[in-house]
Formats: C-alpha cells, structure tokens, sequence
C-alpha cells in the first residue's frame, strides 16, 4: 500500500515510517517540520514540506501522491503549554485535523488511522482503563484530541471515512541501534529526561512526589515502546486495508505500569553498566494533574489486530532510550 504519514517527521511517525517500509508499504510524508527532523526520515521517503492550516496544501498533496490510507500524527502535544496558549492548540491540532479530514473525503476517502492519547480519559479509578471509560480530559492538549475523535467519528457516520483511532500511553524508547529517537524541544518524560541527566546535562532527577497511594509512593505509568507503537499502526493500516475494521479504537499500552522509582532504577541499572554513576535523586513535589496510576486495558488490541509487544522488559525499553541519547546527545544537532 502506499501511506501518507502527516507528523511523519516527529518522534513516533518517524518510528513508523521504518516499520511500514519494512512491512512494505510505500511512505510519503507530510510535515511542516515545525517539531519534526528531515534526518529522521529514511533515505527515498518523499517529504512534502508543507503545513496541515494550509488546506490547499493538504488537498493538493493527496491528489498528487494517492494515497491508499493516512496517518495522521501531527499535532501539538505540550500539555502544560496547551493551557497557557489554547488558541494555538485548537487551532493546530483540531483545525489541522479538520483540513486533512476534509481533504480526504473530498478527493479519495481513503482509512485514517489517528494518534490519540490517554490524557482523553483524565483522571479515572477504572485502572487498567478501557476504551470504554468514560472521556473527561484534564488539558486543553486532551481536549483537542478527543474533539478531533469526535470529527472523525461524524466523519464516518457522514461519509463512510473508515478510521482507526490508537490511544497511546507512555510512549518511550527508540530504535534498537540508535539512529532515531525521541528529540522534542521541550523535555519533560522522565526515561529522556533521566538519560540526558546521565549524560550530565541536568544535576539531578526530581521525583514529583512520593507519597501517592502506590506500593513505592511513586506515580505509576504504562510505559509502551516506541516501536511496539509503531507496529500498532501497521496493524491498523492492514486490518483497514482488509475491510476488518471500519471504526475502531484501541488503547495502545502494555497492559501493566512500573513506577518512577521503578523506571529511574532501570536507568541506574543501564547507566552503570556503562561505567556512569547511578543518577542523584531528590523528591520533589507533586507535579499537578498528575494521577497516581495510568494503566491501559489492552486487551482489545491484542485480540483484535493480533498486537504483541516485543518490548516488555523495563530495561531492555531503558536501554533503547539510552543508546539513541547517548549517541545523539543533542537530539539530531550533532
Ligand atoms: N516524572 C518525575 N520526574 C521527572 C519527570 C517525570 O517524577 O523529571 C514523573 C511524572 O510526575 C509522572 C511520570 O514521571 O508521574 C511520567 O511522566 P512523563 O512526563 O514522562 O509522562 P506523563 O505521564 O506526564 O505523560
């Protein structure tokens, strides 16, 4: 098939532009680089530069590359940013959503597969949480992305658009070799941000808060491979290419948590392997909006399209993580 990956540039599109090659699949991407780094494309992948506001642009790439589906990854996905320049948020993420919508079923209606997020949940004591759950999103970030599930959905219902929509959890990790990963501007996941710390980039690793009711006091989170996910969409891509699902969404996690003390001990475990000092640590306030635990229900992908995580191994994901920063200290600048 060939795919347009919209946001293919960035972290997890640029993830799954390898594995769809590799199954593959032809890719041309579509991504106005405003986050996302041309290096993380593979060699021969078309990039239309180009941004997703601009609708003539969007209609104008699908007439001419003919897709057979699009994943749409492209988004703005600060949360903390999110609430101090809403506009910037609803317009980027829903009303680029809303153009690329419009341009599909105006030229091929062709399946979308679409990167939505857990924070559409907020906070819930349903853990592990099915898709199911009710939706009630914390951030102005979670807000655009569950009313860009609800166009699609009317998309659907109106024009016969199949969809796949792939709630993510912690997305981390990169490439096995260490070629790509994770290099937003902004750091704030705590595997990059504690590898960077390894690195001798910050002076400690802050531990918001250690007094939840969690058996180690830390917040636990659902920790998915950046691969993995990007199998996930491969998945996808294939069920809709077979006409087996035609509206459907899926969390995307591994079905269990580990804990910051947890994820913070593996980093030790790989950064001291390589002869490095385990990391400084200080508790720190809790950071607001937190919940204590955010686990997946994700048991309907794997029935569903067949998903197996080959990443379950807290270091082995660590250790991923930290060949790509340890190699690429400053993201794709050096
Ligand atoms: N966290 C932490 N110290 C950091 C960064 C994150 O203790 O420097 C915690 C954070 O409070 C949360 C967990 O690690 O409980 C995962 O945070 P992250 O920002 O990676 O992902 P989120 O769950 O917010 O999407």
């Amino acid at each position: 098939m060939r795919l347009m990956v919209v946001g293919g540039a960035g972290y997890i599109g640029s993830h799954t532009v390898r594995q769809l090659r590799a199954a593959g699949h032809e890719v041309v991407v579509f991504d106005n680089l405003s986050s996302g780094h041309a290096q993380a494309l593979p060699e021969g992948v078309p990039l239309v530069q180009a941004d997703l506001l601009d609708a003539a642009s969007v209609k104008a790439a699908l007439e001419a590359h003919r897709p057979d589906a699009v994943i749409q990854f492209a988004a703005l996905i600060e949360v903390g940013e999110s609430m101090r320049a809403p506009g910037r948020y609803y317009r980027n993420n829903v009303v680029g959503s809303l153009n690329l919508l419009q341009g599909i079923v105006e030229t091929r209606k062709v399946p979308l597969v679409f990167s939505s997020t857990a924070a559409v949940y907020g906070t819930t004591d349903n853990v592990p949480i099915p898709e199911n759950a009710p939706l009630h999103p914390e951030s102005v970030y979670g807000e655009t992305k569950l009313m860009t599930e609800n166009m699609i959905h009317a998309f659907h219902v109106a024009h016969g658009l199949p969809y796949t929509i792939l709630r993510y959890f912690n997305v981390c990790g990169a490439a096995p070799g260490g070629d790509i990963g994770e290099a937003h501007p902004n750091k704030t996941h705590l595997i990059e941000l504690a590898c960077l710390t390894a690195l001798g980039q910050r002076e400690k690793m802050m531990i918001f808060g250690d007094d939840y009711p969690t058996p180690d006091g830390t917040c636990i989170r659902d920790y998915i491979h950046v691969q993995d996910l990007a199998d996930a969409h491969v998945l996808a891509v294939n069920a809709m290419a077979g006409g087996k699902a035609d509206a459907a969404t899926y969390n995307v996690g591994l079905g269990h948590g580990f804990s910051v003390r947890q994820v913070l001990d593996a980093v030790d475990a790989v950064i001291t392997e390589d002869g490095l000092p385990p990391l400084t640590r200080e508790i720190a306030p809790r950071r607001p909006g937190d919940p204590p635990r955010l686990v997946a229900d994700a048991h309907r992908i794997v029935d569903e399209l067949g998903f197996q995580p080959q990443f379950t191994d807290l270091k082995e994901i660590v250790r991923t993580a930290w060949d790509w920063h340890r190699k690429h200290p400053h993201d794709f600048e050096r």
